[in-house]
């Protein structure tokens, strides 16, 4: 019998890892609850880093998305109120581009898509899974698929399911640490082109990230203490833009329109060494990070692309014991730990206002853009992560 890999959560990391897997020709069983389709039209914007572009090249869909992305050529960091600031650019560190922004909704298109050029995946729609029972020999999953409970069983269950659902499984323990902040994002039109550049500025009420997105918007990801987001967020657009640009500076010019706002809370979240046998966790579902630093998705991405590299090295006989897993864990470990703390750094960093840490910052940004190697080390692990 042919063994079968189950994929919980069909978002774009678990979608990466069914087509990572399809490459390698191990069939697979995916469950996702929503309706095929009803992400398309998701324009959260992504910030992908170069090496999550290789990513998709290597899985053929990078040509699908080529055109839908847009690449960051430079990223101009400063901080309001001091003159420290560092600019980094792809040319520098000999990349076509430093990173790319591309919607949630064209990425997971052309995942589907590309997924469906295969016969050996089975792709269930609106099943959403209730329960998963990891037992010594195999992993059970429990969904509602039709109105009807069904299970299946595999040696290895993959939960994927961005940390929003199944949270009581025996052997995961999720350590987590609200930030108190919220993010509030949005695509704006600004007067000046964006010329491929990404900005981070830090304001005293926390980073604001302005992405190119598109031929003349930015995609906005402004954060801050909840209450003060929250007074941005109930401004009618002519105060709230007048309000970006107070805070942001002239560096764009002025901010001509918003579009719909959203906002969401941040949070640091990780997971003790999973114990549960027959089940692995990636993407979301295993770490969440700020979006400072724009690594939370290109983390989970790899998470994929790993495991799937780590599945097709084990014999399926072994999928999901001991030895797998923990080969899986200490292969991401690095990573994971790297970028939660990178990104943990620079909140705490950034948003502490003491006078001498504001100088301190204003003056390491200034350092910063005068120590090549630090940048190029900086560059290549937000690029490719802990083999960078
Ligand atoms: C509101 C919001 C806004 C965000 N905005 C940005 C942004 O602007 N820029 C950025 O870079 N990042 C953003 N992020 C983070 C980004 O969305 C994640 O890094 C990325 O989506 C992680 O991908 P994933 O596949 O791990 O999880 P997800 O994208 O969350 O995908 C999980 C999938 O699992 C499915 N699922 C969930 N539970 C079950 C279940 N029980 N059974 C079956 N299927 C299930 C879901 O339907 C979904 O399709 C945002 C996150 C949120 C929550």
């Amino acid at each position: 019998m042919t063994e079968t890999v189950v994929i919980v959560g069909g978002g774009p990391v678990g979608a990466t890892l069914a087509l990572a897997l399809q490459h390698k020709g191990i069939a697979v069983t995916m469950l996702e609850a929503r309706s095929k389709g009803s992400a398309y039209q998701d324009q959260r914007a992504l910030a992908l880093s170069y090496g999550s572009r290789v990513i998709l090249e290597k899985l053929g869909v990078w040509e699908k998305l080529d055109h839908q992305a847009t690449g960051i050529s430079s990223i101009h960091i400063s901080q309001r109120g001091s003159f420290g600031r560092s600019i980094l650019k792809a040319k520098d560190h000999d990349l076509p581009d430093l990173g790319y922004v591309l919607s949630y909704g064209a990425l997971t298109q052309a995942l589907d898509e590309a997924l469906v050029a295969f016969n050996g995946i089975n792709v269930f729609y609106e099943a959403e899974a209730t329960n998963i029972d990891p037992a010594s020999e195999n992993a059970r999953v429990t969904f509602n698929y039709q109105a009807n409970l069904q299970q299946v069983t595999s040696k290895l269950v993959v939960l994927a399911d961005g940390g929003r659902s199944l949270a009581d499984i025996p052997g995961i323990s999720r350590q987590t640490k609200m930030y108190g902040h919220d993010a509030l994002v949005s695509k704006v039109e600004c007067e000046l082109p964006h010329n491929n550049i990404a900005y981070e500025r830090f304001t005293p009420m926390g980073p604001v990230a302005l992405l190119p997105n598109g031929a003349r918007n930015f995609s906005l990801v402004w954060t801050g203490k909840q209450e003060e987001v929250a007074q941005v967020m109930s401004l009618e657009d002519d105060a709230f833009l007048h309000q970006l640009h107070h805070h942001f500076g002239d560096r764009v010019g002025r901010f001509l329109s918003v579009g719909k706002r959203l906002t969401f809370p941040l949070k640091l979240s990780y997971l003790s060494p999973v114990t549960a046998p027959h089940l692995v966790v990636i993407g979301n579902a295993a770490q969440t990070m700020h979006p400072v630093a724009g690594q939370g998705f290109n983390v989970g991405l790899r998470d994929a692309y790993e495991l799937a590299q780590q599945i097709a090295s084990t014999p399926p006989a072994d999928w999901g014991r001991d030895s797998m897993l923990q080969s899986y864990q200490e292969g991401r470990k690095k990573d994971t730990k790297r970028g939660l703390m990178f990104t943990d750094f620079l909140v705490n960093l950034f948003s502490n206002d003491i006078l001498a840490v504001s100088g301190l910052r204003g003056m390491s940004l200034g350092m910063l853009d005068l120590a090549k190697p630090i940048k190029s080390g900086l560059i290549r692990k937000m690029s490719f992560g802990s083999r960078g």
